[in-house]
């Protein structure tokens, strides 16, 4: 690790909470460094669409902006995306909990997820069901997703 670059402190836990389909909610959270720490700050690459999924929330969480631009697919990734979890009107992430893995096939799978998140001291749930491919390169990357009322 650099001591040099600015970003965000780590923590110890994971804020991902090493979340998977029937995972008991009274799991023990996994080490940052020995889950999503590995992707985004070590360069290990996710072998899921899952795995990858875990770090996106993760790197939301600690605005990691470059991580979310890398891991996002090209075609569908938002020229002006800036993720700072210290601006005012930010969303405070408050957990993840993941309802489905589903590999459509080789280079294609879906996840469906519910983040919590409060902004303004309102408390308010993202359920989006994701898409996913893994491109020649062999990363996952994130395509796009269908957000559904909950
Ligand atoms: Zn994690």
């Amino acid at each position: 690790m650099n001591a040099e670059t600015s970003r965000a402190a780590r923590p110890a836990d994971c804020p991902c909470g090493g979340a998977a389909p029937n995972l008991k909610a009274t799991a023990k959270p996994p080490r940052y460094a020995a889950c999503c720490g590995r992707f985004i700050d070590a360069g290990a690459l996710p072998e899921t669409a899952l795995e990858l999924m875990r770090s996106r929330y993760t790197a939301y969480v600690l605005g990691e902006s470059s991580y979310l631009r890398a891991t996002w697919a090209r075609e569908t990734c938002p020229p002006d995306l800036d993720v700072d979890p210290l601006a005012l009107d930010a969303p405070r992430w408050l957990g993840l909990a993941i309802k489905r893995h589903e590999q459509v096939d080789a280079t294609h799978a879906i996840v469906e997820f519910v983040a919590r998140y409060k902004t303004g001291g309102r408390a308010s749930r993202l359920h989006e069901v994701s898409r996913f491919t893994r491109a020649e390169d062999g990363r996952w990357r994130y395509v796009d997703g269908d957000v559904t009322d909950t």
